[in-house]
């Protein structure tokens, strides 16, 4: 039996009962993390599943969930960084650390760090030596880890594979009956998930892009050498790897392409030409486009998924819109692209992979 709890502050009605309800369920999903078992809770990024990451059980239980592979780690979070000290290495954390830490915390930053042994459950890392760790920008996530008093171990809430939950009916869908709670604080913020980082040898390394960007972390740390993943070969032999990146994320159900080009004309003409094609077969279609530019297809589905004039609604609209797909049954998917600066260059990652790599450049 999953146990619901409602603290969406936007919904519910304002007064002394609102404040009492939220109380009551943050306790109560406090005290069920502390008994070993798992709570999905709204985060800034996406919903994430946590589990006691100090207890083998619990954690067993978030890989079992969700189905997980037990290789790919999972991110602690914390609620402050007095909660770092059992976790990771003393002395580990560098200048550039503490600053980094100054200017994104709380917020979408995982850092990873040397683990201290003993410290976390195992499962946590995947064996690994380091621990992903970060503290989230959500007043509920704040609430619930602050009285849990542990560290949470908390990938999103999704099963594995699926597109990562921005709304706590996502979260249902894939997890009802198969997690101790679901914390409803209604819509995530950024949309896609944390940025992970990894300083090694004094240069730092984006394992995964997310809600802070590279041109924010350069503008934090303008001394060191960033290096962005897809941009470049990194071939040096100390080249930290994110295990997690080499799994199939966020797939619709469908076949979905990318299509991008140098002049837009062109692309959409390639698109409707490709989806009638498609409707010709007899497979029901889907198109990803954005607000500026939906009105120029026909499809059975067409998505306008935020506006290319505000990248960030992108992020926000992209893993939701992906499910939409799902949800519609649609067999043949084009999905447009965008440019790869700020937070395009994490909404084009997770594209990619919802779409297996699979790009036509028209
Ligand atoms: P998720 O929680 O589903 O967003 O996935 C967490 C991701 O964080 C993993 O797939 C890894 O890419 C990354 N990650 C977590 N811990 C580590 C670590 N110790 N070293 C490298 N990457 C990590
Ligand atoms: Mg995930």
């Amino acid at each position: 039996m999953t146990t619901y709890w409602n603290v969406d502050q936007d919904l519910l009605p304002e007064g002394t009962e609102r404040k009492k309800a939220v109380d009551s369920s943050i306790a109560q999903a406090a005290i069920l993390l502390q008994q070993g078992e798992t709570v999905a809770f709204p985060t800034e990024t996406v919903y994430g599943l946590g589990a006691d990451a100090t207890s083998s059980t619990a954690v067993e239980r978030i890989f079992r969930a969700k189905g997980r592979p037990s290789d790919n780690p999972l991110i602690v979070h914390i609620a402050d960084t007095e909660q770092l000290s059992g976790l990771i290495q003393p002395l580990s954390l560098t200048p550039e650390h503490h600053q980094l830490m100054k200017i994104f915390w709380p917020g979408p930053l995982t850092l990873v760090l040397p683990v201290q042994t003993g410290g976390i459950s195992p499962l946590v890392t995947a064996g690994l030596s380091t621990v992903g760790v970060r503290i989230p920008n959500h007043p509920m996530a704040l609430r619930l880890l602050r009285s849990a008093g542990i560290p949470i171990a908390a990938p999103s809430a999704n099963s594995s594979g699926r597109p990562s939950p921005t709304l706590a009916s996502h979260v249902k869908d894939d997890l009802d009956g198969r997690v101790g709670g679901i914390l409803d604080g209604g819509p995530t913020g950024v949309g896609v998930e944390s940025t992970v980082i990894q300083i090694v040898n004094g240069q730092l390394y984006i394992l995964r892009p997310g809600g802070i960007t590279s041109e924010q972390l350069r503008s934090a740390l303008p001394h060191i050498t960033i290096h962005e993943p897809e941009r470049e070969e990194i071939s040096a032999v100390e080249t930290p790897r994110a295990p997690g990146m080499k799994y199939t994320h966020y797939a619709p159900q469908g076949f979905m392409q990318i299509v991008q080009g140098g002049r837009e004309d062109e692309v959409s003409a390639w698109i409707q030409r490709d989806i009638d094609a498609a409707k010709a077969r007899g497979e029901s279609t889907g198109i990803l486009t954005f607000e500026e530019r939906a009105s120029w297809y026909r499809a059975d589905l067409v998505i306008a998924c935020g506006a290319l004039s505000q990248p960030e609604t992108i992020a926000q609209e992209l893993y939701a819109a992906l499910r939409e797909f799902d949800q519609a049954g649609i067999q043949y998917i084009a999905a447009e692209g965008c440019e790869e600066t700020g937070i395009g260059l994490a909404i084009m990652n997770r594209l990619r992979k919802a779409a297996g790599n699979k790009l036509v450049y028209v």
